[in-house]
């Protein structure tokens, strides 16, 4: 609003006096000296300054009127004919929206501005992998869909944090007219549809994220319970007991038992331990929530949390279990320590008693260092060992690789190895040396104990 003197000072640059000394106020009281019959009245109406100031007062005021009126109508207009979606960044729609909008963008308009969102994992062995996804970056985007316009506004908030991940707190509005509304039923469920059918058929592999469970990379063709050679009856046993174990919850709820089993697989590294329990989620349709306990910023809380909150339908998967207290004691490089406790472990894999179930997999190389209270029954139901390559397994990978019709040669590759200790992985590593060539497998196993495979 323009205040009375100001409305006059930007009156009419044209009959302001050029006397400094004559301002608008000075003006206003010599005026009835001057003129003494006048009235107030009068001298206020012939004072050409004084009119002035509030023709323009009128004038703001009338249009701030109209602003405000405008804003109403406006208002009122898209309350008529508008209507928003908002989906929240912790919600499940908010990543399948991205997805399917990023999949969108090249067939219906461009997005003018992409953000990588990128999935980083270091492994044990000190390789990382990283995936890059393009998304729709924060802003406005507009795009047509099914004939219908839309507007999306992906909005980071620059104060509030999601404090469960530590990440910014984000929406994504999409406002499009209201006779569209149904629109976004469709759109929701298409991007739901869109992000299941890329996991069709494949084993999604998630990591922690604070104390959520965030898919790392793309789902991953699912491993073939054949492609693992464990020795005879292991897996038969395991794959049995699991099954047993699914869609039993009634017979654990009727006793009043927690609804989960535990089982260990133990050896040396190279052994098949993680491999199997890929293959073992791919032919349950299982995805696998995998933690390592060493974690940097792992606290019992969190660890907590996140067995309480493992997505459904997944095997737990807590890899080098006896690594995270061997090294406790120890800080790293950076003078971190691992923050969860022993007793935090134990209560975390006891759980609060849920009706869900749940299939925790333990694995170690050094099964002599573990607690044996951390290997009760009731925490781990089941023990597996898995070794370096015994016969079965070393004559079970050679005819994978190299055929059934090779007996002569599996044989003598046998022979040849019998009496070394030779892991799994290691032979498997010969035979993909050694690809198509399997005389020269055997001519060369020596390789697997001169050389590190
Ligand atoms: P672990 O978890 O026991 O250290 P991995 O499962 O990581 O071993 O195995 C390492 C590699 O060796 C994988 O590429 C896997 O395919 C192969 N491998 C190891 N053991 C076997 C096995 N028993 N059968 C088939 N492949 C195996």
């Amino acid at each position: 609003m323009l205040l009375p003197n100001q409305g006059a000072t930007l009156a009419d640059p044209a009959t302001t006096s050029t006397d400094p000394q004559q301002s608008n106020g000075i003006d206003l009281q010599q005026q009835p000296k001057n003129k003494e019959e006048s009235g107030l009245l009068s001298s206020i109406t012939s004072n050409p300054y004084f009119s002035a100031g509030f023709g323009l007062i009128g004038v703001g005021a009338g249009l701030t009127l109209l602003r405000q009126g405008l804003t109403l109508g406006a208002g009122y207009l898209q309350r008529r004919l508008l209507v928003t979606l908002e989906i929240p960044s912790k919600d499940k729609s908010y990543l399948w929206f991205l997805q399917w909008m990023s999949q969108q963008a090249p067939k219906r308009g461009r997005l003018q501005h992409l953000a990588v969102e990128t999935s980083y994992k270091q492994h044990d062995n000190g390789s990382i992998s990283t995936t890059f996804g393009l998304v729709p970056g924060p802003g406005i985007h507009y795009f047509r869909w099914h004939g219908v316009w839309m507007k999306v506004q992906r909005q980071r908030d620059g104060k509030m944090m999601d404090l469960s991940t530590g990440s910014p707190w984000e929406t994504i509005t999409i406002t499009t007219l209201s006779q569209d509304r149904k629109v976004f039923k469709e759109l929701l469920s298409e991007a739901q549809e869109m992000a299941l059918k890329k996991q069709e058929g494949k084993t999604v592999i998630y990591t922690s994220y604070g104390p959520e469970w965030r898919p790392f990379g793309m789902p991953r063709r699912r491993r073939l319970l054949d492609s693992v050679i464990l020795d005879n009856g292991v897996k038969e046993r395991i794959v049995e007991d699991v099954r047993a174990f699914i869609g039993n919850g009634k017979w654990y709820n009727e006793r009043g038992i927690p609804y989960r089993r535990g089982y260990l697989l133990y050896g040396p590294p190279g052994s098949g331990k993680s491999s199997f329990i890929q293959s073992l989620a791919g032919e349950l349709e299982y995805n696998i929530c995998i933690l390592n306990l060493s974690e940097r910023g792992l606290t019992d809380d969190r660890l907590n949390h996140l067995l309480s909150n493992v997505p459904e339908r997944s095997i737990m998967l807590l890899e080098d279990i006896d690594a995270a207290f061997t090294k406790r004691a120890q800080a790293d490089n950076q003078g971190y320590q691992s923050m969860i406790t022993f007793s935090g472990l134990l209560n975390a894999l006891d759980g609060v008693a849920s009706a869900e179930e749940r299939i925790i997999f333990l694995t170690t190389n050094h099964v002599e260092n573990l607690d044996a209270a951390l290997i009760r029954p009731g925490r781990v139901d089941m023990k597996e060992f898995l070794g370096n390559a015994t016969e079965s397994q070393i004559r079970g990978m050679f005819s994978r690789f190299y055929g059934k019709d090779n007996k002569e040669l599996e044989d003598a590759f046998f022979d040849r190895v019998k009496d070394r200790q030779i892991s799994t992985a290691s032979l498997q590593g010969h035979f993909v040396y050694f690809k198509d060539k399997p005389e020269e497998a055997v001519e060369q196993a020596e390789l697997l104990w001169t050389q590190l495979m």
